[in-house]
């Protein structure tokens, strides 16, 4: 499938498939802002079964949105374009903690009872598949309910 290059902007590669619009929610929705973006859904890929391809023209994504898309798209590669060239090429690399994030899923846990005491603390605790470990109680996210729970 062929997709126009993009002149100026940023092409996330290897989202899951069914995330591009997550993906563009976390990035603020920049078609909201005048932002023109394309997306490929669904697509064949050799990295993984099925893909979604996101093409934001005129926008550079930062450290912080790469960091916040390996949550919903870990194996997600972020290309900086410009000029038609890909000037740089990041790998989203999921952040090693998370505060106030993700929510803790075990309905004893103190940061579920007294979340204002013990707001929600994440680590990570494996990167494919994803997976963060609640620090008050130990419970695990798998990488669908992480993102499952960011959209
Ligand atoms: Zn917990």
């Amino acid at each position: 499938m062929l997709v126009r290059k993009i002149p100026d902007g940023t092409v996330i590669d290897h989202v899951p498939a069914g995330k591009a619009l997550s993906v563009l929610r976390l990035l603020g929705d920049p078609q909201e802002n005048g932002f023109t973006i394309a997306m490929v859904m669904n697509v064949n890929s050799s990295k993984m079964n099925r893909k979604d391809i996101v093409k934001v023209e005129g926008m550079e994504v930062s450290p912080e949105q790469v960091q916040r898309l390996a949550l919903i798209a870990p194996r997600a590669s972020v290309n900086i374009v410009r000029s038609y060239r890909v000037v740089a090429k990041k790998n989203a690399v999921p952040p090693r903690t998370l505060r106030g994030v993700l929510n803790c899923t075990a309905p004893t846990c103190v940061s579920v009872r007294e979340k204002e005491s013990a707001p929600s603390i994440f680590f990570l605790s494996g990167r494919s598949p994803l997976r963060y470990r609640c620090k008050y109680c130990g419970r695990e996210l798998a990488e669908k309910e992480i993102s499952s729970q960011l959209g």
